[in-house]
């Protein structure tokens, strides 16, 4: 069933063409009309599940002009779906303006959900997902993707970003040299497709690996940083320490000072002395 006056926001698959769900197809059938991202490329998918119903293109360059229609279309009593060219519509995906224009209106919205590659690429990437932080693509240019990166330095969360396969290894690069060469790092490239395929390990491991095998920057990719890790208590305290003495004193010699200053062990100490090195 579908009701009128609404619009319903409808996940496809990510690359797996049954990843859609029975009540997803059903919706697809029965509304009026499907607005898609690129109706040529919807159009496959449509038919292998048997779905008829007309197409309306709406994508990021006329997303504002096919606004009023829209708005119209569904206050006539039309119920209309929106669909993206994969995975859950407006996730790094056009809609945002229709949909928010519908809520301004007092037009009903209501998902239909299903698959995301975010979503997909976490459940599997044995990263912390009690929370997590995901922030689309970063930026194209290396400069203000470094900067970009550097605001997201300290976050604790697990990072969930998209990259391009023609960015992904100038990506992992500019993290590296951000976050520094050993934080975690899982790359889900291809979710649900033939080459699926998960690179674990440290962010100079990972890129070492794509660097040896040219396949691996092939295809769509989620990339997941572990958080930053947390400022345990009088973890202010003993940075402090090191930070003054750091500029005077060999790393050992600093670890050692710090520790009896602040009370920790030696060896906490010389790990934090390496890793605020590295920051
Ligand atoms: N709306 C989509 C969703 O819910 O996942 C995302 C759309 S965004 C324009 C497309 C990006 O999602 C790709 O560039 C890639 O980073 C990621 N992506 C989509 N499908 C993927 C897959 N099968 N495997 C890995 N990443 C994927």
């Amino acid at each position: 069933m579908v009701a009128k006056h609404t619009l319903y926001i409808v996940a496809t698959p990510i690359g797996h063409r049954d990843d859609v769900s029975i009540r997803a197809i059903d919706t697809l059938k029965r509304v009026d009309r499907v607005l898609a991202e690129d109706t040529r490329h919807s159009g496959s998918l449509l038919r292998h599940h048997g779905i008829t119903t007309p197409t309306v293109s709406l994508h990021e360059h006329n997303e504002q002009q096919r606004v009023s229609s829209v708005l119209d279309w569904l206050k006539s009593g039309e119920s209309l779906a929106l669909i993206s060219d994969a995975g859950t519509p407006l996730i790094s995906d056009p809609g945002y303006r229709l949909v928010n224009a519908c809520l301004e209106a007092g037009v009903m919205v209501s998902p239909v959900p299903g698959a995301s590659a975010v979503i997909a690429a976490l459940s599997v990437s044995g990263l912390p997902t009690d929370a997590f932080r995901f922030v689309g693509f970063p930026p194209a240019k290396s400069a203000a993707r470094e900067r970009w990166l550097s605001t997201l330095k300290a976050d604790p969360h697990t990072l969930v970003m998209y990259e391009s396969p023609h960015r992904i290894q100038a990506s992992l690069a500019s993290m590296q040299s951000v976050f520094g060469p050993d934080r975690p790092i899982t790359v889900a490239r291809e979710l649900t497709k033939q080459y699926e395929t998960l690179l674990h390990g440290t962010i100079q491991s990972v890129l070492d690996r794509m660097k040896a095998d040219v396949n691996q920057t092939r295809g769509e990719f989620v990339v997941m940083v572990g958080g930053s890790a947390p400022v345990a208590e009088g973890q202010f305290e003993l940075d402090a320490v090191i930070q003054v003495l750091s500029p005077h004193l060999p790393p050992k010699t600093v670890a050692r000072c710090a520790s009896e200053l602040v009370g920790v062990p030696k060896q906490e100490a010389y790990r934090r002395v390496l890793h605020l090195a590295q920051t």
